[in-house]
């Protein structure tokens, strides 16, 4: 298990600062505009109705750094019932104290100030946080979240910026720190460890030596996490849009997560076509696009399913990838993939198959399917990294953006050249099946001319007809 630090006392209570360092509108250089209007005004309603009110964690972070926030949290000292600020608010959990509140498209996360009360913090004997459930003070909030960077408050209102553990110094230094003793803080929560990767991942950051220290050994702490988690952890690393970078560092501090999934990347990652991949995505998110997650891990099982592939005893092309589908799918249900994820990445192996029967009335079909983009997709990866033909991608690129007459003379045209090429492999098996007879000939004739050869020795060592005759007639004039 994990090796105990030495001078770890369980329960070491994390660094409080009460007084925050306030960075004032015009020096902390927050761009208003980046703001959430949403998040501004459910800020400003709280702040209306008498309570403190924030944005607070991943958004205050990226706004100083100049990225766009994914989502934006407020902090509060208004209780659950209280922060229902509209009528579209809805509480969430019992564990956590969240609420909620939506319009159209966003959401926004309230939560009241977590403190550290200590009847209400309880841990079990390996120092993992087990009730959190605990309101507190603004600055006790700041202690309990996990990297400096994370623990700003942003008053959207006032501009006023909160920062209790130098976040904007360590935002400076482009540095992940802990807040705090490390190895507690990994010990209150393993997850930390593959965060502080995360993060450090997304904005190009180094994490701080003493912070990453204990990683290593404190990783077999993971195993205690429920998968459920480590899957979710797993699925933001890759989604994130710097899974490549993700996965760089979590070679370099040597990490993994104890999921079947993870094992299965870490495997194929340096796979060119596993890695361009990830690549794909990560220049995805760049550009603001999604990325489809069945699309994602049809990519990181792409390998496995042509290992089933060459397993599976279907007869049909279409039977052959049916199978090994199932088999794969089957075998990762659970490791973070959902049902609908599962019989997507399913269909987009499924055609794989049939790109390469471009007759009329097939071509057509796999066009008008709809899983065709997801399904081409994948091809171009697959010809990218020299797993398919790039003819065969090319085809198709040059087929979906023509026209029906011009798809109808590609389809002649491919099938024409399908049919030369079936010849051309008829006739080569026919001329290694021929050159194979030419030899069985050449055996059969050499056996020929041995036993003709054993004969006439034979027939010398017997009597000649003429000397047969003589000897008949010696023998009857004898
Ligand atoms: P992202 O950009 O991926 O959303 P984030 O930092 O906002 O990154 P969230 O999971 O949205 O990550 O968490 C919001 C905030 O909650 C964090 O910034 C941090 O302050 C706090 N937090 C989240 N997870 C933990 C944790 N395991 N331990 C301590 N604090 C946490
Ligand atoms: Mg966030």
């Amino acid at each position: 298990m994990v090796k105990e630090e030495e001078g770890f006392k369980a329960n070491v209570p994390t660094k409080i600062r009460k007084r925050a360092h306030i960075v004032p509108r015009e020096e902390n250089g927050i761009d208003l505009s980046a703001v959430s209007p949403f998040a501004i005004s459910v800020c400003q309603k709280l702040q209306d109705a008498g309570y403190k009110a924030f944005i607070v964690g991943g958004a205050v972070r990226d706004l100083l750094i100049g990225a766009k926030p994914k989502d934006f949290d407020v902090a509060t000292d208004a209780t659950r019932k209280k922060s229902k600020v509209t009528r579209r608010a809805i509480i969430i959990g019992r564990r956590f104290r969240l609420v909620h509140v939506n319009k159209g498209a966003e959401t926004i996360e309230v939560a009241t100030f977590r403190g550290f009360a200590k009847q209400g913090v309880t841990k079990d004997e390996d120092g993992v946080i087990t009730n959190d459930n605990v309101f507190g003070e603004q600055y006790e909030d700041a202690a309990r979240r996990d990297f400096t960077v994370n623990a700003m408050y942003f008053d959207p209102i006032s501009g006023d910026l909160y920062d209790y553990h130098h976040g904007l110094d360590d935002i400076r230094e482009r540095k992940i720190r802990m807040i705090g003793d490390p190895a507690t803080r990994y010990r209150e929560d393993p997850v930390r460890i593959l965060r502080a990767i995360r993060i450090a991942a997304k904005l190009g950051f180094t994490i701080d030596e003493k912070t990453a220290a204990p990683m290593h050994y404190m990783q077999t702490l993971l195993l205690s996490v429920p998968s459920a988690r480590l899957a979710d952890e797993f699925s933001k690393m890759v989604l994130s849009g710097s899974a490549v970078a993700c996965m760089e560092l979590m070679n370099r501090y040597d990490i993994s997560i104890p999921i079947p999934l993870f094992d299965v990347l870490k495997r194929t990652f340096g796979l060119p076509f596993v890695r361009k991949g990830l690549e794909r995505c990560d220049a995805r998110v760049a550009l603001g696009k999604s990325i489809s997650t069945s699309f994602l891990f049809a990519v990181l099982l792409w390998h496995e399913m042509k290992e089933e592939v060459a397993k599976s005893t279907g007869k049909t092309p279409g039977q052959i990838y049916e199978e090994a589908a199932k088999k794969v799918a089957d075998s990762y249900r659970w490791d973070g993939l959902q049902s609908r994820y599962v019989s997507d990445m399913a269909i987009i192996w499924k055609l794989q198959p049939r790109f390469l029967v471009r007759s009329r009335r097939a071509a057509m079909k796999l066009l008008q399917h709809p899983r065709f983009r997801a399904a081409y997709d994948f091809l171009l990866l697959r010809a990218s990294s020299g797993d398919a033909s790039h003819e065969l991608a090319d085809w198709w690129t040059a087929y979906e953006g023509a026209t029906d007459e011009e798809r109808l003379e590609m389809s002649k045209e491919a099938e024409h050249q399908d049919r030369k090429e079936r010849e051309r492999l008829r006739q080569e098996r026919a001329a290694e099946g021929k050159s194979e007879e030419g030899e069985a000939d050449g055996e059969e004739k050499e056996k020929k001319k041995r036993r003709r050869r054993r004969k006439k020795r034979f027939d010398r060592s017997k009597p000649s007809k003429s000397e047969k005759a003589s000897s008949d007639k010696e023998k009857v004039s004898k």
